[in-house]
């Protein structure tokens, strides 16, 4: 039984480390003490130990007869301690050893509390020592942490400079990019606008180049059917005639469509009255619509402003062109000029264009496409009305100058209308502030005007040659046919080849008008009109023929292929008083030579 139980005990005792623990902590406590456990069988457990009771009793024994140490015991594992040997009721005894000490301390409650306390504190201290140790791997793993932390955001900021960095890089890249290309735009602008100068250049070129032929072929033509002639010759002669016609409205057309593709095409507003406008473009017509037997007429709104500003020539095409489609696509019908006010104030009104026919009409498959260039409605069209395609196109850039858009309605075999809106500013500028009047003798060269200069003229009134005029102008063709038209016109005139022989022959006779011609060699006809106003303006004039003695200045009519508004303009400010454009219209020219004579220069 008893081995029994010291087995168990011992068992008890290896396996439990507290116990162990607790020889270590208390050895290290009281190192004068000696903790010795014992069991029921009076078995003895000591640190890394175990001797059995006889042995432990031997051992007690020998210590109080050396009568030099007392012991205790204390009943660990129990409820009760109680002093003395005897210790099969024991499971555990503890044996204080103290050398010299002679009182029972088994008896003292207040050592077994020491003992107790011993004990707590010994485990305290050691959870302390634990509590320490973790608070160190605590203080360890936090400051770990923390440095993990701190390189964290060190890499964090090393990654910010590292970007910041590149994007200063970046931006410096992409800054030095955007400079290159905004370089090579700027290079590419600049060539560019030369190609755009030199397409205007040569536009300006090619409308003279190609009006001045034009100019003798009509003019000539003109002139050679006012002669006799053959039925044959006469009709020959009618054909040229109309085929140049055309062959200049089509010339005009291309010419004005590369301007406006080039940008280059500038209205040019100025003070106009709409009625005469309409009533021009009507009586341009009349003749036309009797032989098509349409009834052509005008609508305006009466409340109208009289007096408008606006680019009364380009608004004159436009009408003129859509006037022309409606009458070439109707017959025995109605033709309508259309112009009603959709709103008012104090500096402008907003005018509604319409020109309405019943005519042919135009599938809504077609009624987008016809506005391109070169387009017609069905491919039939040319063959059996004529026509390139171009009017409309024309027709509705210039309207998209004037800020408005070209609308179309149109039923088949019952008609169209073309219609747009615009603003016009009103004239309020007091009367006689208008452009000098001799713009008013610009021609454009327009299907009616044409015609007129091609047909068989009006009456002969002006045979009396009562006026004498210098005509300066290099090329011999023209020279020929502006002294026939004048002779016609019932001038006497000179030819001079440039500006310097002009001068010389204004010193020696007199003259009532000039017609210059602009370009020209040795000096040009504005360098030549200058030199009249200067000497004009000084007492040099004395010897000029022609400048001396007179009330008013010499009348210089600028006479030139180019047709451009600002060949007009330069035509004035070289001091010239009028301009005329090739091919010389012979209405025109009439025109002018009447207002120099009412002039009386
Ligand atoms: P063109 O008359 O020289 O052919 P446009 O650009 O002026 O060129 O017109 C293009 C086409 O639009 C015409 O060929 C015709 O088919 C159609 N068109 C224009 N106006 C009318 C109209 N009033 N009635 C019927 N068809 C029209």
């Amino acid at each position: 039984m008893n081995s029994l139980i010291d087995d168990v005990f011992a068992e008890f005792v290896d396996g439990d480390e507290e116990l162990r623990a607790l020889h270590a902590i208390f050895a290290e406590i009281l190192p004068e003490a000696t903790l010795a456990l014992y069991g029921d069988n009076g078995a003895f457990v000591g640190p890394n130990q175990r001797r059995h009771s006889a042995d432990i009793l031997a051992t007690f024994q020998e210590q109080t007869t050396g009568g030099r140490a007392t012991f205790s015991s204390i009943r660990l594992l129990g409820n009760q301690w109680v002093h003395g040997i005897r210790i099969d009721e024991y499971q555990a005894l503890l044996v204080l050893q103290v050398e010299g000490l002679n009182e029972d301390l088994g008896r003292n409650e207040r050592l077994a509390a020491l003992y107790r306390n011993s004990i707590k504190l010994a485990l305290l201290r050691r959870q302390y020592q634990e509590a320490r140790i973790e608070n160190e791997q605590l203080t360890r793993r936090m400051h770990v942490v923390s440095s993990k932390h701190t390189q964290l955001l060190d890499d964090n900021h090393q990654q910010f400079l590292l970007i910041q960095e590149k994007e200063k890089e970046y931006a410096k890249k992409l800054e030095s990019e955007i400079a290159r290309q905004t370089r090579q735009l700027r290079e590419a602008n600049a060539s560019l606008e030369a190609a755009s100068r030199l397409k205007s250049e040569f536009l300006a070129n090619m409308s003279h180049e190609l009006r001045t032929p034009m100019n003798a072929i009509i003019g000539f033509s003109g002139l050679l059917l006012e002669t006799e002639l053959a039925p044959e010759q006469r009709e020959f002669t009618e054909t040229i005639g109309r085929a140049s016609a055309s062959l200049l409205v089509l010339i005009n057309d291309i010419l004005d469509l590369a301007k406006i593709e080039a940008g280059k095409l500038e209205l040019d507003p100025a003070p106009f009255q709409l009625t005469d406008l309409v009533k021009n473009v009507e009586a341009m017509f009349r003749s036309q619509a009797l032989r098509k037997e349409n009834k052509l007429y005008y609508q305006l709104d009466p409340a109208l402003p009289a007096s408008l500003i606006g680019d009364e020539n380009r608004l004159r095409q436009i009408l003129v062109n859509l006037v022309g489609n409606a009458m070439k696509f109707t017959s025995r019908g109605d033709i309508v000029i259309k112009i009603d006010r959709v709103q008012e104030d104090e500096q402008a009104v907003q005018l509604r264009f319409a020109v309405h026919d019943t005519g042919i009409g135009i599938p809504p498959d077609r009624q987008q496409a016809i506005f391109e260039k070169f387009t017609q409605a069905d491919g039939s069209t040319t063959r059996r009305f004529g026509g390139t395609g171009l009017g409309l196109a024309i027709t509705s850039q210039l309207v998209n100058l004037m800020k408005g858009t070209v609308e179309l309605e149109s039923v088949v075999d019952k008609g169209s209308t073309f219609s747009f809106v615009i603003f016009l500013p009103k004239d309020i500028a007091p009367a006689g502030s208008l452009l000098p009047q001799a713009a008013a003798v610009a021609g454009s060269g327009k299907v009616g005007e044409m015609a007129a200069t091609v047909g068989p003229g009006p009456e002969e009134t002006l045979a009396r040659a009562d006026l004498k005029v210098l005509v300066v102008e290099d090329n011999l063709v023209n020279q020929r046919l502006v002294t026939l038209l004048l002779k016609k016109a019932g001038c006497l005139a000179d030819v001079a080849a440039d500006g310097l022989l002009a001068l010389a022959m204004l010193k020696e006779h007199h003259y009532d008008f000039v017609l210059m011609d602009v370009q020209m060699p040795n000096m040009d006809g504005h360098a030549a009109t200058r030199r009249i106003r200067e000497i004009e303006a000084s007492a040099e004039r004395e010897e000029y023929a022609a400048l001396a003695g007179r009330d008013k200045p010499l009348y210089v009519v600028g006479l030139t292929a180019h047709a451009r508004k600002e060949d007009e303009r330069q035509c004035y400010e070289a001091g010239m008083d009028g301009f005329l454009t090739k091919p010389i219209i012979k209405d025109k020219l009439i025109d002018l030579i009447e207002k120099i004579r009412s002039r009386k220069v």
